[in-house]
């Protein structure tokens, strides 16, 4: 693509945008009168407009149904998360039966471990990358010490850079890795890492927090064993939003597999006959526990209808063109951690600033984007709400401040 640093060609590239409608959908917050540089759908995604209606209309069936709404709302409270099913399909490349809309997603994270990490004397490694969101260490750090084993000697860090292929052996059970470092922004080859993983018969799982709704994703094509993410960062569910998981369909009537179970992962058939003996739903479904949160999963199915109507691909296509434009901008102004390769990297790029003034001429200037300490300045365009004007708005501001 032939960009140019100019604000007529980021304009002229917003009036040629196919999903530039998509924007309006969008409740954009506010900064001096005038919408802000919203960075940080990384974070917490913006609400949906069709988000309050979603939660209205079951608030009011709640009013005039009560319990009845589980039946005969106008979205049964009992299937509701089936609702969701085909749109999360769709965005993370699976079947139906291979994903589920439930509980949180260091919760998902755990259950799906109780089920994917057996370890024994022989086997009991896990691979995570190097500096993985702390919740995922404490979480795979407490599996390992859980089942009798000690983190010095199971846990595996994979360098960042390094190929992982040397540290795969039949002493590793599970590989699981973030599919977008939260904090570089570097996009892991899912299907090369499923691939190496299998050949040394590893379970291979990911964290997809920060690739979900960002990245291209196939899990089922590609083999992957379970994935789980949350749903308020790029999938715009609303803080704390109902996570998801997957599970392939090769495990769907595994009945070898152990797990925790609860009444909503038992056959629906005889869910309410309140019988004592579980038998899993077959899929992804079959791992919840309980029944979930109707407040939750209506704002978060307001975002993937428009996810769904979008199409991945199509985000995918524009998310590369503009942060492709702000990797452009900043060329030889700025230190960009992120791989600036598409093939590497989702819509986010992490980088450095000379000094945290950067970041407070950014916030006063109305661009919300994040600070970590010491130098890190990470901003995530989003192509659903975000625009080649935002991305020029930024890139002047951060290139252009007095130190
Ligand atoms: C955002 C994020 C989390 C947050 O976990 P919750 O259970 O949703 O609070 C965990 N892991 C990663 C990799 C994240 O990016």
């Amino acid at each position: 693509m032939n960009y140019e640093n100019s604000f007529e060609f980021a304009q002229g590239m917003d009036a040629a945008d196919p999903l530039a409608k998509y924007r309006a959908q969008f409740h954009i917050p506010q900064h001096g009168g005038k919408d802000c540089v919203y960075f940080c759908g990384n974070s917490l995604g913006l609400q949906p407009v069709t988000a309050a209606a979603a939660i209205g209309q079951e608030l009011e069936d709640w009013k005039n149904l009560g319990v009845e709404g589980h039946f005969k709302g106008k979205n049964p409270w009992k299937d509701y998360h089936e609702f969701l099913a085909a749109q999360l399909a769709h965005i993370v490349g699976a079947k139906p039966v291979e994903v589920v809309a439930m509980n949180n997603l260091t919760v998902n994270l755990h259950l799906l471990m109780v089920s994917f990490y057996r370890p024994t004397a022989m086997r009991h490694k896990i691979i995570i990358e190097q500096g993985a969101f702390p919740s995922d260490q404490y979480a795979v750090k407490s599996q390992i010490a859980f089942h009798g084993f000690d983190p010095a000697t199971s846990l595996v860090e994979l360098k960042t850079g390094d190929d992982i292929a040397p540290l795969i052996d039949g002493s590793v059970a599970l590989i699981l890795l973030g599919g977008v470092n939260y904090y570089t922004g570097e996009l892991f080859d899912l299907e090369k890492i499923t691939r190496l993983g299998h050949a040394k018969g590893c379970i291979v799982g990911f964290d997809l927090a920060h690739a979900v709704g960002n990245a291209l994703l196939k899990l089922h094509d590609w083999d992957v064993d379970f994935a789980a993410w949350c749903s308020y960062k790029y999938l715009n569910g609303g803080p704390g939003a109902v996570a998801g998981a997957f599970v392939h369909e090769r495990f769907a009537n595994d009945g070898t597999l152990p797990r925790f179970a609860g009444w909503w992962g038992h056959d629906k058939e005889n869910r309410f006959k309140m019988g004592p003996d579980f038998k899993p739903i077959p899929g992804a479904e079959g791992w919840q526990l309980s029944n979930p949160s109707i407040f939750g999963l209506a704002p978060l199915k307001a975002s993937l209808d428009i996810f769904y109507e979008a199409k991945m691909e199509n985000l995918r296509r524009k998310s590369e063109a503009l942060t492709g434009y702000l990797a452009f901008l900043l060329r030889d102004k700025a230190t960009i951690m992120t791989p600036v390769d598409p093939a590497r990297r989702g819509c986010q790029l992490s980088i450095r600033a000379k000094s945290k003034k950067v970041f407070d001429a950014l916030t006063t200037g109305g661009v919300v984007c994040d600070w970590r300490e010491p130098d890190c300045v990470r901003v995530a365009p989003t192509p659903l709400y975000n625009t080649f004007s935002d991305v020029y708005r930024f890139a002047k501001i951060f290139t252009e401040v007095p130190l």
